[in-house]
């Protein structure tokens, strides 16, 4: 595989869709495969692109169900395996991560650490597997993690769910590709410091000067089509709105 590959699992904002789980992103490189985020019914459909076991590590964003739930539903495949349950597999996340799949599961912290070696991320940059992550503070009620993944000199940034904020533009400086929420469209009643519409995905893309913007986290009940032509009127490259299956990386971008 020549570079990163990122497949789109789930794009479903705020809950599933009809033709996407909620948010899971899946990145390979050099043979690692490493999923940003798990939200509901995304352990289904991330089995037809890897292996059940064959994750190497798992970044959540935050504690929000429909970025994480599914974290319930992996821990019972690691655990309940019936060849033998699975050793501990790196999982980086907010504080309280482990509790918070513990309340999915209705199981205590400790057995869940036994299947998720557990990270409490922090804001700054850290090696997992090949990629270069960077992880920082978004706008969101709950903590909320960012991420900018690098490798072999090419450059994403994800947004996770976030209202305006300058931590995005940073991450986001000149990477190849911003894959951003776009949760609201323009309108009255948009409560601030929860999401962004998408002509803002568009102005944090053009702030960044991020080559190609990706819209995600859409949610069913807003037409795709107006969320791209809000962003256009902010942002002028290349930009797409995300499918389950798309896949992004070296090659494949613009
Ligand atoms: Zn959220």
């Amino acid at each position: 595989m020549a570079g990163m590959r990122l497949t789109v699992i789930g794009c479903s904002g705020s809950f599933p869709g009809p033709d996407s789980p909620a948010s899971c992103y899946l990145l390979e490189a050099d043979g690692f495969r490493l999923v940003m985020d798990m939200g509901n019914g995304a352990l289904g459909v991330l089995q037809r692109h890897a292996e059940l076991f064959g994750i190497d590590a798992i970044c959540v964003s935050h504690l929000h169900g429909d970025h994480c739930i599914d974290l319930s539903s992996y821990w019972i495949a690691r655990q309940y395996a019936p060849d033998g349950s699975r050793p501990p597999i790196p999982v980086y996340g907010p504080q309280g991560t482990a509790a918070r799949v513990a309340g999915f599961c209705a199981e205590d912290v400790a057995s869940i650490r036994a299947r998720f070696e557990v990270h409490d991320l922090e804001p700054g940059s850290r090696e997992i597997g090949p990629f270069r992550v960077t992880a920082d503070r978004m706008n969101h009620p709950v903590e909320t993690f960012g991420f900018r993944v690098e490798h072999a000199g090419w450059k994403l940034a994800y947004s996770a769910d976030t209202g305006e904020t300058d931590a995005l533009v940073r991450l986001a400086e000149g990477v190849d590709v911003l894959l951003s929420e776009a949760s609201f469209q323009d309108g009255p009643g948009n409560p601030p410091d929860v999401h962004l519409t998408a002509r803002q995905a568009g102005e944090h893309a053009t702030r960044a000067g991020a080559r190609q913007l990706v819209l995600t986290h859409l949610v069913p009940w807003y037409d795709r089509e107006r969320s791209l032509a809000e962003a256009a009127e902010s942002y002028c490259g290349p930009l797409l709105a995300a499918n389950t299956a798309m896949v992004i990386g070296p090659g494949t971008a613009g």
